[in-house]
């Protein structure tokens, strides 16, 4: 054996600790449109975190025990991402944009005793409360009511009070870093939820790499505005990277609006704000009628959906800053690949590597698979389902034994997405296999054909979606969200895709909708759209 201290255990308890020592003085802001914003230094939020810890140890928390968030984006939800799992139990951050159904499903498969929970979200649990079988005890974060009689039959108490009044951990216990750390449920546009349980080890090397110059560059100089929320794949695991690397932390809380975005990036001089393309695409429009300036910004990653070529140009073209894509899901941690594109590359060859979904990333590994189960050349044109393997990659999940064993195909995850990989390891998505279209023994990409639409200027948003079709299996169909006051129509859009794409991959039909329906995590939600098709609500 090596004669190295192996047994040296990765844990979130040493993020903290590096927190109230030598990151100390950064800081973690929730900023307030208002001009109320709050800040704390990393030595402040250490200190709560280990009040936190010894809090939960006297309300019967144990090693092991899961312990529920159903908070926004703030310093107090940082506290618990580090104070929860640093004391050996598992953070359960839930989806605030759950379905009522699939919120009771989470709580009660998750099993936490005990929730923290912005008061601003009470109403929620209120509707829930009564099929609630685990919960017993609320702490209250944030402004706002309190809890009212339908959660009566909880234990409840305000998060700042309980930590006043106790004395922090001296310290951290040990916790073997494959112990589970945090739970999270994907959100669920395939189906019922599904737990994914990161461990200490795989939340640390994940932080560690979203800090290398290749992936996310994550460094101490950084302000780091996570606007993915904390419920989404731990904010794409930026809190956790931040806390490695001593870079600051920007939190704006419940108002996820444009003109509050634009404002928290210019007033704390963010370096690093990440979500996904919807948030994006309007705080673009938002900087069409109003004075925006992110010139402190260096780097926008975004993911979670594909990045259309329109999105990143608008982006620097009028606000000067650089949208980088990244692939990753819920399972993935979520970091699979980044597109980040070195200096050197021709400026054509540049845009079609930065609109891929990423080079690889490293300690990942990835393999393409057809439904014959024959694995794909990377030659940047075969396709199969993505599948990847790597120590912070998902092998299987929480007590769910029927997905996990569809989710794991000899030790690789498979992803449910259909891609290419070229020569030097860029991944490139076809489409999410459920979504692609069939036609006449070929594959259309929907988003591809989505991305060409948007760059109409008349077109707002677009979702391409399977229509059943006699003669070819399927057809697409356009679900198009105009601008005010447009008049292109179907022949006009059908023209300009004909000079864009092939010409048995432009549409037939168009469907003229006031917004395309979006998921919990904002992305487009076609299982909506293909209900509503199926119930002859589309043309
Ligand atoms: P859900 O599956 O519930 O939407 P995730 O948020 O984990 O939950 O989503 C992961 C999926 O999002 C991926 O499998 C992929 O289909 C899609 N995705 C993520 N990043 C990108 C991207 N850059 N381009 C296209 N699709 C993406």
């Amino acid at each position: 054996p090596g004669l190295m201290q192996h047994d040296h255990p990765l844990t979130i308890a040493g993020l903290v600790r590096r927190m109230a020592t030598v990151t100390a003085r950064s800081e973690v802001v929730d900023f307030r449109a208002d001009g109320r914003t709050t800040r704390r230094s990393f030595a402040g939020v250490a200190d709560r975190a280990a009040r936190l810890g010894a809090h939960l140890g006297a309300l019967g928390v144990r090693e092991g025990d899961r312990v529920a968030t159903l908070a926004w984006n703030s310093a107090q939800h940082l506290e618990a991402y580090l104070g929860i799992p640093a004391i050996g139990a598992v953070l359960h951050t839930v989806n605030l944009r759950l379905t009522p159904e699939h919120l009771t499903y989470v709580l009660n498969h998750g099993g936490a005793r005990v929730l923290l929970v912005d008061r601003t979200l009470l109403g929620l649990l209120e509707a829930v409360a009564d099929d609630l079988t685990e919960l017993e005890h609320l702490v209250l974060l944030g402004e706002g009511p309190e809890p009212g009689a339908a959660l009566e039959r909880f234990r409840s108490e305000d998060l700042d009070a309980a930590l006043a009044d106790v004395a922090p951990l001296a310290a951290w216990p040990e916790v073997d870093d494959r112990a589970a750390a945090a739970l999270c449920y994907t959100s669920g546009t395939t189906g019922n939820p599904k737990g994914v349980l990161y461990s200490h080890r795989s939340s640390v090397l994940h932080a560690l790499a979203a800090g290398m110059v290749d992936t996310l560059a994550v460094g101490r100089g950084d302000r780091v505005l996570p606007i993915v929320p904390m419920f989404h794949a731990n904010a794409w695991g930026l809190p956790y990277a931040c806390a490695l690397t001593g870079a600051s932390l920007v939190f704006v809380g419940r108002d996820m609006s444009a003109a509050t975005i634009a404002a928290a990036i210019a007033a704390e001089r963010v370096t690093i704000a990440a979500g996904v393309p919807t948030i994006w695409m309007d705080l673009l429009r938002y900087a069409e009628q109003h004075e925006v300036d992110v010139s402190s910004l260096r780097c926008a990653p975004c993911g979670g959906a594909a990045v259309p070529r329109a999105l990143m140009e608008g982006f620097e073209r009028r606000l000067g800053a650089e949208i980088v894509q990244a692939w990753g899901m819920t399972e993935t941690s979520p970091l699979g690949a980044v597109a980040r594109v070195p200096e050197d590359v021709p400026e054509e060859e540049r845009w079609a590597r930065r609109l891929a979904q990423g080079t690889i990333a490293p300690l990942v590994e990835a393999r393409l698979v057809d439904d014959a189960g024959v694995e794909q050349p990377w030659d940047g044109t075969s396709e199969g389902e993505l599948q990847v393997r790597g120590p912070w990659i998902a092998a299987g999940y929480y007590r769910d034994p029927d997905a996990s064993e569809e989710a794991i195909d000899d030790g690789w995850l498979r992803t449910g997405d259909v891609a290419t990989i070229d020569d030097r390891g860029t991944l490139r998505l076809t489409d999410r296999a459920k979504d692609i279209i069939k036609s006449g023994g070929e594959w259309i990409s929907s988003v591809a054909l989505e991305g060409e639409l948007l760059a109409h200027p008349e077109v707002l948003e677009a979702a391409v979606i399977a229509h059943p079709d006699e003669r070819w299996t399927e057809r697409p169909l356009a679900c198009v969200v105009l601008a005010p006051r447009a008049t292109a129509g179907p022949a006009e859009l059908r023209a300009f895709l004909a000079e864009r794409v092939a010409r048995w991959w432009v549409p037939e039909r168009f469907a003229f909708i006031e917004e395309v329906p979006k998921t919990s995590v904002g992305k487009f939600d076609k299982k909506v759209l293909r209900a509503r098709l199926a119930e002859g609500a589309l043309a």
